[in-house]
């Protein structure tokens, strides 16, 4: 089996270029609701927080294929989402390394054996 070589680089537009970009293809219409010609934000549809650092696959979330146009209002309740999934995700993890470091503290208390 051969492995694939891994992507041409893309290159990345400025926050000013990206958002030009998503302009002219989204006429600054709202991907959630009607509004469109509201103040506006650039939305990354795959959040960042969500990226695996070491799949090689990273660099999509750069392309213009993961911006979309959200009004002001939309993309407030979108991150507040993202926010409550995240902290949810960390009780989550909290809750499993707890039982681990618990049982490695009793195990540090057993007293040695006596011989
Ligand atoms: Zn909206």
């Amino acid at each position: 089996m051969t492995r694939r070589p891994p992507p041409a680089p893309v290159p990345i537009p400025s926050p000013a270029k990206a958002r030009a970009m998503v302009e002219a293809r989204d006429g600054r219409q709202c991907a959630r609701c009607p509004q469109q010609g509201t103040p506006w934000h650039v939305d990354h549809i795959f959040p960042l927080w969500l990226v695996d650092p070491i799949d090689p696959e990273r660099w999509r979330y750069w392309l213009l294929d993961n911006l979309q146009t959200l009004c002001a209002s939309c993309h407030q309740a979108k991150t507040n989402s993202e926010a409550a999934s995240r902290a949810k995700i960390r009780r989550i993890v909290s809750k499993v390394r707890t039982p681990m470091g618990a049982k490695r503290k009793a195990r540090a208390r057993r007293p040695a054996l006596p011989f």
